[in-house]
């Protein structure tokens, strides 16, 4: 097929071509005496992306699956009780590693659509005056479903109910992208992996750990030996690693930093508002509606778009592949077949968006979805059109 796959999954995402041109080169020393001028820098700059002063960051050699482990490896024991919630495929998933990792997990079922019930959660830790909860699960934007969750809000039940459990947080789809703040927040073990907002490929899984976790995790009893704190931290304060880190990962990640802190946090976090709520009107356009039941729920980094029923949702998706050379995000689990997904992060800007609601636009009305050509398209170009800064004038 001629010209572009346009990539539209929410991870991996679209690899700057900076970034690409970076990971190009030989391969390289990693036990040099140089090589610590490129690895200790990275340390400090992913802990600036994850807003975390005090705390450290361990980069695995994983996607962000690994860093899950590592979190809960290294910072809990066997049995440990958890209070962890269930609203989608990825919350599902560290539940499921929780339960077979040996803990004793408490969890919560809601709404697919719905996230993080702060409220059950505040209920549960005031019950729990005996604090044997020891750590609380929060997944911070639910990829499956396009559901972004109040991490703020769990840290504030946590305070107020003067509960010690550590706050977990699956960050993988968020961080880098929308607003996270480890400290402020209170966050002792934040996860992410570099094939989304760090618009890198996958390969490498981010944990960023706060006193207080890598404090617990001197009286973890659990095994683990690949994902090892004490062998991370023994090699890497020097600027090296354990075993063979993925070099050429290391570079990109150097260059995606520097176009992180080229554009500015807040400015990403702003263009990714901007192009959800361009979406956000084309679903809308559409006459179609978000998974995400309530606009409090809506993720600036991926939409999960309900289909009519009768609408075989793999067949959408196979469609847009095949004929339009676009690729869009399936429904999961429970969600196959049901919704298509577009993931609005990373590397992007209007234009890429306006692509990728024209091809679900074709492919919505060669599916036999009644909508009107151009709906969508029109409503998110007029949102773009009030809403983006014009570059060169006073207000950009
Ligand atoms: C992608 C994703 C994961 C899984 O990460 P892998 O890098 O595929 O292991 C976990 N949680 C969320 C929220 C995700 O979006």
């Amino acid at each position: 097929m001629s010209g572009n796959n346009h990539l539209f999954i929410p991870g991996p995402t679209n690899i700057p071509e900076r970034v690409r041109r970076e990971m190009n080169l030989p391969m390289e020393d990693m036990r040099s005496s140089q090589f610590p001028e490129l690895t200790l820098p990275l340390f400090s700059d992913v802990k600036k992306v994850f807003k975390n002063k005090d705390g450290r960051v361990f980069i695995y050699p994983s996607s962000g699956t690994g860093a899950w482990e590592a979190a809960l490896t290294n910072v809990l024991s066997p049995g440990d009780r958890v209070l962890m919630s269930r609203f989608g495929q990825f919350s599902h998933l560290w539940v499921d590693m929780a339960e077979r990792l040996g803990f004793d997990v408490v969890c919560i079922d809601v709404d697919w659509g719905t996230g993080v019930p702060v409220d059950l959660y505040a209920e549960y830790l005031a019950a729990d005056s005996a604090h044997e909860i020891k750590a609380v699960f929060v997944t911070h934007n639910e990829t499956a479903t396009g559901v972004t969750s109040d991490v703020a809000g769990v840290r504030a039940v946590l305070d107020a109910t003067k509960h010690p459990a550590l706050l977990f947080v699956d960050g993988v789809s968020s961080i880098g992208s929308i607003d996270f703040r480890q400290d402020e927040w209170g966050v002792d073990c934040a996860v992410s992996g570099s094939q989304k907002g760090f618009m890198l490929p996958a390969g490498l899984g981010f944990l960023s750990v706060s006193q207080k976790a890598l404090e617990a995790a001197k009286s973890s009893r659990h095994m683990r030996c690949y994902f090892s704190f004490d062998d991370m931290i023994k090699t890497n304060d020097s600027g090296f690693f354990p075993y063979t880190p993925p070099t050429q990962l290391l570079r990109g990640l150097r260059a995606s930093l520097d176009m992180i802190f080229e554009e500015g946090r807040e400015n990403i976090f702003k263009r990714h508002h901007r192009l959800a709520n361009g979406v956000r009107a084309a679903v809308s356009g559409w006459g179609l509606t978000l998974c995400a039941t309530e606009p409090k729920w809506h993720s600036d980094t991926v939409s999960a778009i309900r289909l009519p029923d009768g609408i075989d949702g793999a067949a959408v998706i196979r469609h847009a592949y095949n004929t339009y050379n676009t690729s869009l995000g399936a429904g999961l689990s429970r969600l196959a077949g049901k919704i298509f997904r577009i993931g609005h992060l990373g590397s992007l800007n209007e234009v890429m968006v306006l692509g990728a609601l024209s091809a679900a636009e074709l492919t919505l009305l060669d599916s036999g979805v009644s909508i009107e050509p151009g709906s969508g398209v029109a409503a998110a170009i007029n949102q773009f059109r009030s809403s983006t800064p014009i570059m060169g004038s006073e207000a950009a």
